[in-house]
């Protein structure tokens, strides 16, 4: 395995490992923002009803708008075994593709009923790509719910595609960025990279499905959140090296993500200081305000997003909050090696979700606020206790300088609003 020159580094801290029941949103969540980012792509749910409603109300608004993603219904003939579900596939793939024709990538999404019935996507995506005889290209991966979280979403998705990437010349030399950004995010980093001398730089995914960048021994990687580690382990199966940094998150984190590559490139350290200086002022500038809210206050995380700990990172030692509890759903060492440095010693560390336990903790530390999911916060709010939607941290643009200022905002209104109401 390929990984630049920085040794792993050890948890400081001792981390307990829960396994129990779980409230997490799964992975067919990811289509929201996977689908606004791939402007040309389909996304086609293998799923049940309960499927169809959830992406649905979770992407709410753009059912009005011609959307991009579409469930084809396992009935319950399909669940028994007794009809052929790749029929009935086959039929909703042409109807797909008979009102969008401009589409060029179908994604066949499985679904935890899917999974059940083990029907199998691989093979319908080879079936459906020689039936449309290469025209329209179809890539499968699976959204289940089936212990994973909803982030991992995202992750399947980009290790489909990335054993499909073209293979790169020994000797071209590229940045690849991986993992969705916004279009925002993505233009302000490729003006830093630009000035920075940085580059060739290709972002995966891209704003196409066509848009697939060449991978081989000379592509250089930064993952633009902490979870895609599915991807970028196939990426470095495929030869390309992981340059270890703190995720761009902040001022801080955004400024070391940047050094990383910066350091691949042997850019001048003058030169890197001088065109970070503005962004990075402004980012602190625009944190400071919040900072004076955060300061003192005690955080808790649950395990939902796989975001939280360069997010602990960043309100610790940017917003000078105390970190009481950070749980995280899953905790890859290698993918956070620069990130687990950064926290402050001793801080509770908890992998996996074991839902009871880990509330008991909450309604005993009684944090001022605490980032969870959607289903777990409303009954925390009914106790009193200040919550955080992780899946809002998700759907918003956050990483880079010119964001530091929302990120840090996003954690200072549910305080906010408290005093507000207390008003
Ligand atoms: Fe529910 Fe599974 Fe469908 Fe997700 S994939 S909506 S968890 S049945």
């Amino acid at each position: 395995m390929n990984v630049a020159a920085k040794p792993v580094n050890v948890i400081p801290a001792t981390v307990l490992q829960e396994r129990g029941q779980r409230a997490v949103f799964c992975g067919l969540t990811s289509i929201v923002w996977l689908h606004r980012k791939i402007q040309d792509a389909f996304f086609l749910v293998v799923g049940s009803r309960t499927c169809a409603h959830l992406i649905q109300s979770a992407a709410g608004v753009m059912i009005f708008a011609e959307p991009r993603f579409a469930t084809a219904i396992l009935q319950d003939r399909d669940l028994a075994g007794l009809a052929d579900c790749n029929e009935e596939l086959d039929r909703v793939v042409g109807q797909v593709l008979a009102r969008r024709p401009e589409v060029k990538t179908v994604f066949l999404v499985g679904s935890c009923p899917s999974e059940v019935i083990k029907l199998d996507l691989a093979n319908a995506a080879g079936r459906l790509a020689r039936a449309y005889e290469g025209r329209v290209r179809f890539v499968d991966y699976s959204g289940s719910g089936i212990e994973t979280t909803f982030t991992q979403g995202e992750d399947s998705c980009l290790q489909s595609l990335a054993a499909s990437l073209p293979v790169a010349k020994a000797g071209e030399r590229s940045l690849l960025v991986v993992g969705t950004l916004s279009d925002v995010v993505e233009e302000q980093f490729i003006r830093l990279f630009d000035e920075l001398g940085i580059g060739p730089v290709r972002f995966f995914p891209g704003r196409s499905a066509g848009d697939l960048p060449a991978v081989g021994p000379d592509t250089l990687m930064l993952l633009a959140q902490p979870y895609v580690g599915g991807a970028a382990r196939t990426l470095i199966e495929r030869g390309a090296t992981l340059l270890p940094a703190p995720y761009p998150y902040g001022a801080e984190g955004t400024r070391d993500w940047l050094q990383a590559a910066a350091s691949a490139w042997n850019v001048p350290a003058d030169t890197f200081a001088r065109v970070i200086e503005a962004p990075l002022a402004r980012a602190r500038r625009a944190v400071a305000p919040h900072r004076e809210a955060l300061a003192g206050k005690r955080i808790s995380f649950l395990p939902d997003s796989q975001l939280e700990i360069p997010l602990a990172r960043f309100l610790n030692r940017e917003c000078g909050m105390d970190l009481v509890e950070v749980c995280t759903p899953f905790l890859d060492q290698q993918i956070l090696s620069a990130e687990m440095p950064l926290l402050p010693e001793g801080t509770r560390l908890t992998e996996g979700q074991h839902l009871d336990p880990q509330l008991d903790r909450v309604r005993a530390d009684r944090p001022d606020l605490t980032v969870c999911g959607l289903g777990i916060a409303n009954p925390l709010e009914a106790e009193g206790l200040r919550t955080k939607w992780s899946i809002e941290l998700v759907f918003t643009p956050t990483q880079g300088f010119d964001q530091a200022g929302d990120l840090a905002g996003l954690f200072t209104r549910p305080l906010s609003r408290t005093a507000k109401l207390r008003v």
